[in-house]
């Protein structure tokens, strides 16, 4: 019998209705979006792994635990032989490092999350282009933010960036007896569509680099929650330039981080970045 590791965030699900529950979230067949490849990340002892394979999906699973690898090639044997399921002894984290991607072609991440890293692997996933949809649980905490598209306590740059080219939605939340060990907190399973590019000639920011600026400049504004978004902003660029944003926009000069939306802190840096360029291309001569 395996001793479940807590420094891996080990807590099988074992409750056959919440596994049921999972696989019917993805798109299947006779639903838009279908695509037949899955990533998992840790299988663990296989339970979501072997709803997986019997829906028919083509399987890749990372999991870190040297441990687990022999059980689960020896559960699979059969899946691995008929090529429908590799399993790779990796750190996801890692292999997102190494190549970008955990796969290469175009696949939905579904995965019971170890919670030490779950916010890390989502927001991995998020800028991983290959990577169409997501079906993952995580802490409920957690899922609250990601789902969250603004004007609410719970809005953060997570939420902005969970629902920046698509959508976010928490799907149903999972008791701690449904696991083995039962962790501290209620999980919750959250859906993550992406239904437009995030990067290139016709996503919203041209390459990954301007991405990245994106998540600092949410950074800033969320720098202080309880203080004015404005305030944040401030800390970072030029006064005059943000008096004469909120007043063009018609945004209350008191707005507090969580009170705005995805839409407006898009295209708040959008005028940032114009007037940055043109103040560029003013001293540039
Ligand atoms: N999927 C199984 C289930 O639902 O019962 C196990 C889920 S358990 C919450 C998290 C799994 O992720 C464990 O198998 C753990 O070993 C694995 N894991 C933890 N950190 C990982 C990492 N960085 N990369 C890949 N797998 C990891």
């Amino acid at each position: 019998m395996i001793k479940a590791k807590k420094k891996f965030g080990q807590n099988f699900l074992q409750d056959q209705g919440v596994l049921s529950k999972i696989i019917k979230a993805i798109p299947n067949e006779t639903t838009p979006n279908f695509i037949k490849n899955v990533v998992e990340i840790g299988p663990g002892l296989g339970d979501l792994t072997f709803w997986l394979l019997n829906s028919g999906f083509l399987l890749t699973s990372y999991e870190i635990d040297d441990e687990l690898v022999p059980i689960l090639n020896e559960k699979f044997q059969k899946e691995v032989k008929e090529g429908r399921f590799r399993l790779i002894n990796k750190d996801a984290n890692e292999a997102w490092r190494e190549q970008q991607s955990l796969s290469d072609k175009p696949y939905i991440l579904v995965a019971n999350l170890p919670y030490y890293v779950a916010t890390k692997m989502i927001l991995s996933a998020l800028q991983d282009e290959l990577c169409v949809g997501v079906i993952a649980m995580t802490q409920k905490e957690v899922a609250l933010k990601f789902a969250c598209k603004g004007e609410d306590s719970d809005f953060s740059a997570l939420g902005v960036l969970a629902n920046l080219n698509g959508s976010c939605e928490l799907l149903f939340d999972v008791a701690p007896e449904c696991f083995e060990p039962k962790p501290k907190v209620v999980s919750s399973v959250l859906q993550i569509t992406k239904s437009h590019e995030l990067l290139g000639e016709f996503g919203l920011f041209k390459n990954l680099s301007e991405y990245k600026n994106f998540g600092e400049f949410l950074k800033i504004c969320f720098s202080a929650p309880r203080k004015t978004l404005l305030k944040n902003l401030s800390s970072r660029f030029d006064k005059n330039l943000l008096n004469q944003l909120f007043l063009e926009m018609n945004l209350n000069t008191n707005l507090r981080p969580h009170e705005s939306n995805v839409a407006l802190y898009l295209e708040i840096y959008k005028q940032i970045k114009a007037d940055n360029e043109r103040k560029q291309q003013r001293s540039n001569g």
